[in-house]
């Protein structure tokens, strides 16, 4: 049977069970890492969700190759934690990936405070752009969505089918919770972005991210003030 690729996908993907103390995702990275092999690469935002799925990754890949987007205006907690993550897994590769305008050239090109006035633009160039490079070479990617985060990501499966990069979006924490993820990290004390615990549940580059009070909607720090909810990295 040909290699599943957004081009070969079919419906009857394999799903797993997720009755497991990991919800299904050990059994999901396990699959994902044998059929693709260095063919899979983990874009994580180090956010809370992406500290759970490193810890899982490293047990079934500890050499995975990690893709943090490097926008240049992250907060410092951010690199931080990243520093942290390095050295608890001394394996993975984490790869810093900035985009190819650098914030003055971005400045030059587009104003300044682009994020301000452009978001979506902000976002295609620092984000999507690199992000679109990094996925040219392979044929599937990791990501820690979870369908309790929002509506429209209620219907993730563990193998999805992306149409925005066409590629196969692979999603191991689909069934698990905020109170799981948590708990998760506490058992195994790892380390994770101390703006966690300043009010920010979700966290993405600074001049776009505040801490949000609405404990219903965790992304609502994102954007705040502005029609956007998503970088543009999923579509759902
Ligand atoms: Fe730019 Fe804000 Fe998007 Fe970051 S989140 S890339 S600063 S618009």
């Amino acid at each position: 049977m040909a290699k599943l690729t957004h081009e070969t996908w079919t419906d009857e993907v394999p799903t797993f069970a997720h009755d497991d103390e990991t919800k299904g995702a050990l059994a999901t990275l396990k699959w994902a890492y044998d059929y693709y092999g260095d063919s899979i690469v983990y874009a994580c935002s180090f956010g809370i969700e992406g500290i759970v799925l490193i810890d899982l990754i490293a047990k079934v890949n500890p050499k995975a190759r990690i893709v943090f987007l490097d926008t240049g205006v992250h907060f410092q907690e951010t690199y931080d934690v990243i520093d942290k993550i390095q050295e608890r897994f001394p394996d993975l590769n984490i790869e810093m990936k900035k985009p190819s305008l650098n914030l003055e050239q971005q400045a030059e090109q587009y104003g300044d405070k682009l994020w301000e006035r452009e978001p979506n633009q902000c976002c295609y160039i620092r984000k999507i752009l690199p992000l679109e490079q990094t996925l040219s070479e392979v044929d599937a990617w990791i990501s820690g969505l979870r369908r309790d985060q929002s509506e429209t990501r209620k219907n993730t499966n563990f193998i999805n089918k992306d149409n925005r990069f066409n590629k196969i979006k692979v999603c191991p924490l689909i069934h698990w919770t905020w109170k799981e993820i948590w708990r998760y990290v506490y058992k195994h004390d790892l380390p994770y972005n101390e703006l966690h615990d300043k009010g920010y549940p979700s966290i993405g580059c600074a001049p776009c991210t505040a801490p949000a009070y609405n404990m219903d909607d965790l992304r609502s720090g994102r954007w705040t003030g502005n029609q956007k909810v998503e970088c543009g990295l999923h579509e759902s």
